[in-house]
C-alpha cells in the first residue's frame, strides 16, 4: 500500500510545478475566450503534464496502469475548451498505445470518456459563478464511468486497491482545481489592483492641471462670446462658433475629469436606486428620442443602497449615453433593476441593440482615454468604474458585434 504513496506525492508534485510554471508564463484568467495560439499552448502543456504522470504510474497490475493522467485532461477541457482538450487526449492515447499491453485500449477509452465529460460540462463550467459545483459534478461523473469501465472490461483487481487508487485521484484533483482557482482569484486581485492604481494616478494628473486650465478657459470663451457678438470681421464671425465650441470641449473633458478627483464619501446617503434609474431615464429620454432610440425602464419597488444619488445619476448618464451612441438607426435600450446574483445585491442592467464590441475592444473598456469616437473623451467609463467601485460596487460588460452590449452594475443593498 505505501509503496504507492511515493509515485503518487511524484506525480501530485509534477502537476502542482507544471501548473505553477504555466501560470508564471501565462497568467491565468477569466477570459471568456482565449485565442488559437493560447489554446495550442495550453494543449502542449496539459499533455506534458499528463506523459510526465504516465512515466511514474502509481501501479501497475499487469497490463494496466493507473496514474493520474486524466487530471490535466479534464482541467484544461474544463478551461481550455476543446481544442486543448482534443491536443491532450490525442498525446494520451499514442502514449497509452505506444506503451502497448493488451489493455492499452482501455487506457484509450479513459480518456476519451473523461475528455466527452469535461468538454460537455465545459460550456456550462466556464459560464458559471460558483466553479466548484463544475468542478465536482465533472469529477463525480468522470470517477462513476471509471469504475464501470474498469468493471466492465478488466478482471477484477485486489479489492484495497479501488478505494486507495479512487480516494488518491479525488485529492490530487481537488487539490489542482483549488490551486487553479486560487491563481485564478490573485490574479484577477493583481489586475484590479493595477487598474485602481491607474485610476488613481489620472486622478491626482488631473488634480494638478484642472483648476489652473480652467479659470483662462473661462476667460477666453467670455472674451470670445464678446468680440464675436458685435462683429462686422466675416472671419471671427466665420470662426467663432467653431472656436466656441472647442472650448466647451475643453471645458467638458476638465469637468469629467474633475468628477474624478472629487468622489468623497462624506456626502453619502440613503438612496432609492428606482428613484435614481427613473429620473436617469427621464433625463436621458430626450437626449434618445434625438437619436431615433427608445429607452424603456420598467419600475420595480425600493431598493435602497448607501452612495451618492447625483453620482449614481452620472454613471447611468454615462452608461445610457454609450448606449444611445453605439446605436445607428432606431434602436431600443432596456434597463431593468433587479436582485443580483450574489446575495444582498442589485442589478442595474443596461441592454442596447447597438454595434456591440469585439473582444479585444472589451478589454480596454474603462481603461484611461480609451475611445472610439472622433468625439469621444474615453472618460465615461472609467469615471462610472470609480464612482461605482466607490460603493462597493463593480461593472460588468458582456457585448457580442451586431448584436448589442450588456452592462451590469451591481450593488450592496442596505441590510434593513
Ligand atoms: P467615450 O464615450 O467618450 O468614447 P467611454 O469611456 O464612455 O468614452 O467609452 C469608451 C468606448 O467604449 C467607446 O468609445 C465605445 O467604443 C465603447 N463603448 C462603451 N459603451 C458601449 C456600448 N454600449 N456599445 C458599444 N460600445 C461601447
Ligand atoms: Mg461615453
Amino acid at each position: 500500500m505505501l509503496e504507492m504513496a511515493r509515485p503518487l506525492l511524484v506525480n501530485i508534485a509534477m502537476l502542482f510545478s507544471v501548473l505553477f510554471i504555466w501560470n508564471m508564463v501565462m497568467p491565468f484568467t477569466r477570459a471568456s475566450s482565449i485565442n488559437l495560439k493560447e489554446k495550442l499552448i495550453y494543449g502542449a502543456i496539459s499533455s506534458v503534464m499528463a506523459l510526465l504522470c504516465m512515466l511514474f504510474p502509481l501501479e501497475t497490475f499487469g497490463d494496466t496502469v493507473f496514474d493520474l493522467r486524466v487530471v490535466p485532461l479534464i482541467l484544461v477541457t474544463l478551461y481550455g475548451g476543446k481544442l486543448p482538450g482534443i491536443i491532450c487526449t490525442l498525446t494520451i492515447s499514442t502514449g497509452r498505445l505506444w506503451m502497448g499491453g493488451e489493455n492499452a485500449w482501455v487506457g484509450v477509452l479513459i480518456a476519451v470518456i473523461g475528455f466527452i465529460i469535461a468538454s460537455s460540462f465545459g460550456p456550462y463550467f466556464r459560464k458559471s459563478i460558483r466553479k466548484w459545483k463544475g468542478i465536482l459534478i465533472t469529477g463525480g461523473v468522470f470517477i462513476l464511468s471509471y469504475i464501470v469501465i474498469l468493471i466492465l472490461f478488466l478482471d477484477p483487481l485486489q479489492p484495497y486497491f479501488y478505494p486507495i487508487y479512487f480516494t488518491a485521484f479525488m485529492i490530487a484533483y481537488f487539490i489542482i482545481f483549488y490551486l487553479t482557482e486560487r491563481l485564478v482569484m490573485i490574479n484577477i486581485q493583481l489586475q484590479e489592483t493595477v487598474y485602481l492604481e491607474k485610476l488613481s494616478v489620472a486622478g491626482k494628473m488631473a488634480a494638478a492641471i484642472a483648476h489652473e486650465i480652467r479659470n483662462p478657459l473661462t476667460t477666453i470663451k467670455g472674451l470670445l462670446q464678446f468680440i464675436s457678438s458685435d462683429t462686422e470681421d466675416s472671419k471671427v464671425k466665420n470662426y467663432a462658433p467653431l472656436m466656441l465650441e472647442e472650448v466647451e470641449r475643453t471645458n467638458k473633458i476638465i469637468t469629467d475629469y474633475l468628477m474624478l478627483i472629487k468622489p468623497t464619501k462624506d456626502n453619502y446617503e440613503q438612496v432609492d436606486l428606482n428613484k435614481v434609474v427613473k429620473d436617469t431615464t427621464a433625463l436621458t429620454e430626450v437626449l434618445a428620442s434625438y437619436y431615433n432610440v427608445k429607452i424603456h425602464y420598467e419600475e420595480k419597488g425600493e431598493f435602497l443602497i448607501w452612495g451618492n444619488s447625483q453620482e449614481l445619476k452620472q454613471c447611468l448618464i454615462n452608461l445610457i449615453k454609450n448606449a444611445i451612441e453605439s446605436i445607428e438607426g432606431e434602436g431600443l435600450i432596456l434597463v431593468a433593476l433587479q436582485y443580483g446574483t450574489k446575495k444582498g445585491t442589485v442589478d442595474i442592467v443596461i441592454r442596447d441593440n447597438g454595434a456591440g464590441m469585439s473582444e479585444q475592444e472589451l478589454e480596454k473598456i474603462g481603461l484611461p482615454f480609451y475611445t472610439t469616437k472622433s468625439k469621444g473623451t474615453g472618460l465615461g467609463t472609467m469615471i462610472t468604474n470609480r464612482l461605482i467601485r466607490n460603493v462597493g460596487g463593480k461593472v460588468h460588460y458582456t457585448s457580442a458585434q451586431d448584436v448589442g452590449t450588456t452592462v451590469t452594475v451591481t450593488l450592496p443593498i442596505i441590510k434593513q
